[in-house]
């Protein structure tokens, strides 16, 4: 398998989406090629990353209900902030930046 075709399949492979055979492929080409390795490494990381983004039911509850709050403010219309959750927010977002 080149590396085209290696990195088709990494969203598959990462989640397990591939058969056993596949697996083994793609886990040979990355072992032996550091370029695909490294992409491998980092779709992981965004793929875990929005997965933690997007449960947010797993949040705090008064950080939830902040971000919730934003979610529906319409469009345009800043909304207020309880400046000491607002900080809480940012640290929580800068941490995987
Ligand atoms: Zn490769």
């Amino acid at each position: 398998m080149n590396c085209y075709e290696t990195v088709a399949r990494l969203h598959l492979y990462i989640g397990r989406e591939l058969n056993a055979e596949e697996v083994v492929i793609v886990q040979q080409h990355l072992t032996a090629c550091p370029d695909c390795e490294c992409r491998f490494h980092f779709d992981m990381r965004v793929t875990r990353l929005i997965h933690e983004r997007c449960t947010i039911e797993k949040a705090p509850e008064h950080l939830r209900e902040r971000v919730l709050l934003l979610a529906r403010a319409p469009m345009g219309e800043p909304v207020a902030f309880d400046p000491e959750v607002e900080m809480e927010i940012r640290a929580d977002f800068e941490e995987y930046e």
